[in-house]
C-alpha cells in the first residue's frame, strides 16, 4: 500500500511552518491558500501582483501581499522565512489569451527564475512549480483522437508557442536546481483546471467557464444561440479544482517525485461539443450552435496519461465532470446575477 502524505500528515511539517503561495489572487493559488488554511496551517503568506481588492478570493488569517514577482527584490521579500513555496503565479489565460499574448506568457519566466533563486538562498525546504500540458510536443496533439500524453512526451520538445516553452524552460530550472544544488523541487503539469473562483469573463477565461457563461447569457437574453470556438470536435480532459489542490499537496510531499514532472489532470477525454451538451443539461436548455472556425482553438486533442501518477501516488483526480460542472455552473450563475445587480465580481470583470 502506498503512503499518502499530504502537508498535514507529513512528519517534517509543523502547522506553523510558513507556507508561501504565489499567484494567490488568482484561481488555483487562491484555492490552494484556502486548502492549507482548512488543513489547519496557521502561517500562510499569499502573494500576487494584483491589488488586493481584485483578488478572486482571500482567506481569513492569511497574510496577503501585493508584490510583482518578476522583480528579484520582491521575490526575496516573498520567500523570507518560508519553509515551502508554491509558485502558481503566471500571466496566463485560455486559448484566446495564450495564442494572442505570447510575449506576456513568456515573460512569466522571470517569476520562476527569480523566485527559485531566492527560495534557494532562503533555505526553503520544498519548492513547487505549476507547469502545464502546454509543455508537451504539439506534433502529438494534431488529432482529436489523441493518445493520452505521458510525461516523456515533452521531449523531443515542440511545446505550445510562447506559454508552453516558458513552462518547459521553467521546469528545467527546477530540475537543475535539484541536480546541481540539491533543492527539493516538484513539478506538476496541470491539464485544464476548472471550478468556482476561476476567471469566467474578460478574455482570460478557459473553455468550461466561457461556455458556462455563454449558456447563462443566452438564457438571460432569450437569444438561444451559442458561439463555439472551432468546430467543437476538439478534445480535452478537465480537472476539478478540489482535485488540483489535493494533487499539488500530494506531489509536493512525495520524495519519489523530486525534480520529476508529473501529469496532474483527469484522463477522461471529452469533446467541446460534449462539454456544451453537459452545460445545457445542467441549465435545462438547448441552444443553436454557431461554430467560429477562425477563432483560437488550440491543439486538436489533448489528454492526460495517468499511469505514472497512479503508480506513484495510488491516486488520480476523480471528480466527475458532471459533479464539477454543476458546482461551477452554480457559482458562475451567482456571479453573473451579482454583476447584473451592480456588484463587483473580480473573476468576471466586464
Ligand atoms: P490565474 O490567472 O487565475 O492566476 C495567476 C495569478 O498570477 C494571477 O492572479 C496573476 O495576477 C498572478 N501573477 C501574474 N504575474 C505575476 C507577477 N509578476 N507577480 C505576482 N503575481 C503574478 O491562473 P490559474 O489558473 O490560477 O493558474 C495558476 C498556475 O497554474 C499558472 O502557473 C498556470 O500557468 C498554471 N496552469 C493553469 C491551468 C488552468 O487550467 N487553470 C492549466 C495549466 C497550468
Amino acid at each position: 500500500m502506498k503512503q499518502h502524505l499530504i502537508a498535514a500528515t507529513h512528519p517534517d511539517r509543523k502547522k506553523d511552518d510558513l507556507i508561501l503561495v504565489t499567484g494567490a489572487g488568482g484561481f488555483i493559488g487562491g484555492s490552494l491558500v484556502r486548502y492549507f488554511a482548512d488543513q489547519g496551517f496557521t502561517n500562510i503568506r499569499a502573494v500576487d501582483k494584483k491589488p488586493l481588492p481584485i483578488w478572486y478570493q482571500t482567506t481569513p488569517g492569511v497574510k496577503n501581499l501585493c508584490l510583482d514577482l518578476s522583480e528579484q527584490p520582491n521575490c526575496k521579500r516573498a520567500v523570507e522565512g518560508a519553509v515551502e513555496v508554491y509558485n502558481l503565479a503566471a500571466d496566463m489565460g485560455g486559448m484566446g489569451f495564450i495564442e494572442n499574448f505570447r510575449v506576456e506568457c513568456m515573460r512569466s519566466i522571470l517569476i520562476n527564475t527569480h523566485l527559485i533563486e531566492e527560495a534557494y538562498h532562503a533555505g526553503v525546504d520544498r519548492y513547487f512549480f505549476s507547469s502545464s500540458a502546454c509543455a508537451y510536443n504539439t506534433d502529438l496533439q494534431k488529432d482529436p483522437n489523441v493518445r493520452a500524453l505521458k510525461e516523456s512526451d515533452a521531449y523531443p520538445a515542440m511545446a505550445e508557442r510562447g506559454y508552453g516553452w516558458e513552462k518547459l524552460m521553467s521546469e528545467m530550472f527546477c530540475q537543475e536546481y535539484a541536480a546541481e544544488r540539491g533543492m527539493k523541487t516538484f513539478i506538476a503539469r496541470f491539464h485544464n483546471v476548472y471550478g468556482p473562483n476561476g476567471t469566467w469573463d474578460g478574455g482570460r477565461e478557459k473553455a468550461p467557464a466561457a461556455l458556462t457563461r455563454k449558456v447563462i447569457e443566452a438564457m438571460d437574453s432569450g437569444d438561444l444561440c451559442i458561439d463555439i470556438w472551432g468546430d467543437g470536435t476538439q478534445t480535452r480532459s478537465f480537472m476539478f479544482i478540489d482535485d488540483c489542490v489535493k494533487g499539488v499537496d500530494l506531489i509536493m510531499h512525495c520524495d519519489d517525485l523530486i525534480a520529476t514532472p508529473i501529469n496532474l489532470g483527469t484522463s477522461k477525454l471529452v469533446t467541446i461539443n460534449d462539454l456544451v451538451s453537459l452545460i445545457e443539461d445542467i441549465a435545462g436548455v438547448k441552444l443553436e450552435r454557431h461554430y467560429q472556425l477562425d477563432a483560437p482553438r488550440g491543439v486538436a486533442g489533448r489528454n492526460s496519461d495517468n499511469t505514472f501518477i497512479k503508480s506513484i501516488l495510488d491516486w488520480e483526480p476523480d471528480t466527475s465532470l458532471k459533479t464539477g460542472m454543476k458546482k461551477t455552473y452554480k457559482w458562475i450563475k451567482e456571479q453573473y446575477e451579482d454583476r447584473k445587480a451592480g456588484k463587483f465580481t473580480p473573476a468576471g470583470k466586464l
